[in-house]
Parts: structure tokens; C-alpha cells; sequence
């Protein structure tokens, strides 16, 4: 795919798709300001060169029909704020108003149309809709990694409507380069981290990740359904019966093909699932009926450091514990600050997912990290294996 800088945009009227579905209070003021922060160097960039940068995203669900709730002109306030200049709001793709309000826009201003999913067509990926979108611009950049996983017209649709003058903003450019310098160029020894609560949530993860890494260090909830499948019993723990068989199979996997697969050896257990419970911490791997193992204990913290300190590239995805209550936070605290560290000694890292995210922001961790992905479903998908639509369009571009 070819990226921003391989044209120049000045005089253009550049259709930019971005992932502005930020979260909204009552009062509809952005709660996290993110996504919008990470799509400015793209918009200045084209601003700069004298482009004419029209916005275009969803914004939650609002099921193709028009509901002021779900309206982009909530963020316009915001949007001006973080882009350093005003944001037009431009109003609807098919309001016969709209091409007016565009051709008064001048080089280097910034507009922004309607939530597009206020059309049932957009999730549809309708070519019509593409090609009345494309009617109100010049070319086409693609800056919304976090739904290039979404075969939808303003994503993929739209770049047939532009043969050769479809782009990657440098969110999606960044995004897609850093996944795929892990998935297809690590340097080794690679070491995988997967926590979270669900094995279902992560199966196709681990499948696609068994081809590619040396090290997997599984740990968070999901790692009670792995000790059951050995026969360790794991008390009230989190608990997956219908993955044990799966289970079974990626151990048997990773074992026939010489990957190392670490599991937890002790664990920080609680006697409710609360910040007040009770808890006590496994001298071995058993954790008894009563108990549910909540954080990986300090044996494990121990024998998982060792590894991650000895890789040169590291994905993480998935806390190791319940880290958003303090007494069982530990384990993925310093699993943190053993991935920071590593990289500051040149090892390569990439994080990803919501709660990842939460949690090495949580421990002011991010500067450390070499990358950190905020795709969500988008980068999981990319883990998989699979090719994202919003991507491959660009791909398959002249
Ligand atoms: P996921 O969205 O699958 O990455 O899961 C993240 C969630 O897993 C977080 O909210 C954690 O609190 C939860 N989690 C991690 N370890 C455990 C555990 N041992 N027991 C229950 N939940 C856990």
C-alpha cells in the first residue's frame, strides 16, 4: 500500500477516513481524547502541504438511521482543540448543501462530515454510497486502523472509486508496519505474553502466534483452563470446560513443534472476587475448592521475567491478572516493568488491546514500550492472521 508520503496533496480535496468513535459523557464531551490525537500528524501533514482535509468516521451504533446522540458535531469542539486549527462541520455526505460547504473550504482547512452510519449502507460497504462519498473529493486516505478489520464503503469500498489515489494515513501505515515487523521479521528469540480473561477470546491468537514464536508465557484467567487440561486443580478460578480439548491440543502443539510454553506455578488466590477478599498465596500449583486464582504469584513473576528479559522481541496481549484492583495487580506490574525494561536494553516490544493498554498506562509504563497498538478488534484480527478488508483494499491498489 502506498503511504501519505508518496504524493503531494496540495490544492486536494483529501478524503480522510478516520476512527473518531471516542466515548462521550452526558453532556457529550469526549472522555478520552486518543483516537483524535493520534490522527494528527496524518491531517497536518496534509493541511501542511496546502491539502483539504475532509474528516469522515462513525460514531457508535446508530443502526443507519439519524440520531442526534450519535451526531459527530459533538466533537467538533474537541477536534479544533487537538488538530490546532477550526474543524467545519460539513453535515451530511448526501445533503445537497454539503459540496457548497466544501468548495468554501480554502487550502489547509480542515471539515468534518456526518457520522456515516447514520446511512444503513456504509456497513453494507454499498458502492453507490462509496461513490457518492468519492464525489466529494479528490483522493482518499485511509487513517482508521481500528476499523480497517470493517469491510464497509468508507473503508474499503471507497477505493475503487480512487484507482491509484487511495493512501495509508500514518496511524494505518504504523499500525499494519510494527504488527508485521513482529508477525513476519522478529528477531529472536520472539516471546509472546497472553493474558486476559477468555481462552475462546484468544484462540485464534495463540493458533496463528504457535507458528511464529519461540516463547509463549500464557497467563490472567485464561490459564486456569490450561492447568485443568494438565490435571492441576484450580479451586473456583476462572474456568473455560468446553476449551479443556483445545487446550490440550495447543499445549500438544507447541510441544511438537519445540516452542517453550510457560504457564503460571503459583498464584495469588482470593476467596471472592473482590478488591476486599481474603487471599493467600500457592507455595505450588494446586489452589484448593473456596479459592480462585486472581494474580500469577511471585515464583511465576520470577521464572516469567527470566524469559522476557532474555528476548529481543516481545508481544504482549492480556493482563496477567486482575490488575484493576491493587492487591492483584502485582504479577502484571512486573511483568510491565520487565517488558520496559528489556526494551530499553534493545529488545523490541509491542503491546496491544484495551486492557493492555489500561494497564502499562496505569503504571506510566508507555514511553518504554516500542509500540503500542491501539487497533483493538482491528490488531487482534491482525494477530490471527487475517487480512483486514480496509487494508487489503489499499493493498490491491494500483
Ligand atoms: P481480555 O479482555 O480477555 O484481555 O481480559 C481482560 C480481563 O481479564 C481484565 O479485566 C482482567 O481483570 C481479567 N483477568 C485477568 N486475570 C484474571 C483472573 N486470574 N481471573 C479473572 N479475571 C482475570
Amino acid at each position: 500500500m502506498k503511504s501519505i508520503d508518496q504524493t503531494n496533496f496540495s490544492g486536494k480535496k483529501v478524503l480522510i477516513r478516520v476512527d473518531y468513535n471516542v466515548p462521550l459523557n452526558e453532556q457529550f464531551e469526549v472522555t478520552d481524547t486518543t483516537r483524535i490525537e493520534r490522527t494528527k500528524e496524518t491531517i497536518s501533514n496534509i493541511t501542511g502541504e496546502g491539502g483539504i482535509a475532509i474528516l469522515m468516521s462513525h460514531l457508535g451504533r446508530p443502526k443507519g438511521e439519524v440520531n442526534d446522540k450519535y451526531s459527530l458535531k459533538h466533537i467538533v469542539k474537541t477536534a479544533s482543540a487537538i488538530l490546532g486549527k477550526e474543524v467545519h462541520f460539513l453535515g451530511d455526505v448526501l445533503d445537497p448543501e454539503t459540496p457548497n460547504k466544501i468548495a468554501a473550504l480554502k487550502p489547509g482547512d480542515i471539515g468534518l462530515l456526518e457520522n456515516l452510519r447514520f446511512h444503513a449502507e456504509e456497513e453494507k460497504g454499498d458502492l453507490e454510497f462509496a461513490k457518492a462519498i468519492a464525489k466529494l473529493g479528490d483522493c482518499y486516505v485511509n487513517d482508521a486502523f481500528g476499523t480497517a478489520h470493517r469491510e464497509h464503503a468508507s473503508t474499503a469500498t471507497i477505493v475503487k472509486c480512487f484507482p491509484g489515489k487511495s493512501y495509508a494515513g500514518y496511524l494505518l501505515y504504523n499500525e499494519a508496519a510494527n504488527l508485521d515487523h513482529v508477525l513476519q521479521n522478529p528477531v529472536t528469540p520472539f516471546t509472546a505474553i497472553i493474558g486476559g480473561s477468555k481462552v475462546s477470546s484468544k484462540l485464534n491468537i495463540l493458533n496463528n502466534l504457535l507458528d511464529k514464536v519461540d516463547n509463549l508465557i500464557i497467563g490472567g484467567g485464561m490459564a486456569y483452563t490450561f492447568l485443568n487440561a494438565l490435571g492441576v486443580k484450580i479451586g473456583n478460578s476462572l474456568f473455560e470446560e468446553d476449551m479443556v480439548p483445545v487446550a490440550k491440543e495447543i499445549v500438544k502443539k507447541a510441544h511438537l513443534r519445540g516452542i517453550n510454553l510457560y504457564l503460571p506455578i503459583d498464584n495469588i488466590c482470593a476467596d471472592k472476587y473482590a478488591e476486599d477478599a481474603n487471599t493467600y498465596t500457592t507455595t505450588q500449583n494446586h489452589i484448593p475448592d473456596g479459592w480462585e486464582g486472581m494474580d500469577i504469584g511471585p515464583k511465576t513473576i520470577r521464572m516469567f521475567a527470566d524469559i522476557i528479559k532474555n528476548s529481543r522481541t516481545i508481544l504482549w496481549n492480556g493482563p496477567l491478572g486482575v490488575f484493576e484492583m491493587k492487591k492483584f495487580s502485582n504479577g502484571t506490574h512486573a511483568i510491565a516493568l520487565t517488558v520496559a525494561t528489556t526494551t530499553i536494553s534493545g529488545a523490541y516490544s509491542l503491546i496491544g488491546g484495551g486492557d493492555s493498554i489500561a494497564a502499562i498506562t496505569k503504571f506510566d509504563l508507555g514511553d518504554y514500550i516500542s509500540y503500542i497498538s491501539t487497533g483493538g478488534g482491528a490488531m487482534l484480527e491482525y494477530l490471527e492472521g487475517k487480512a483486514l478488508p480496509g487494508i487489503k483494499a489499499l493493498n490491491e491498489d494500483e
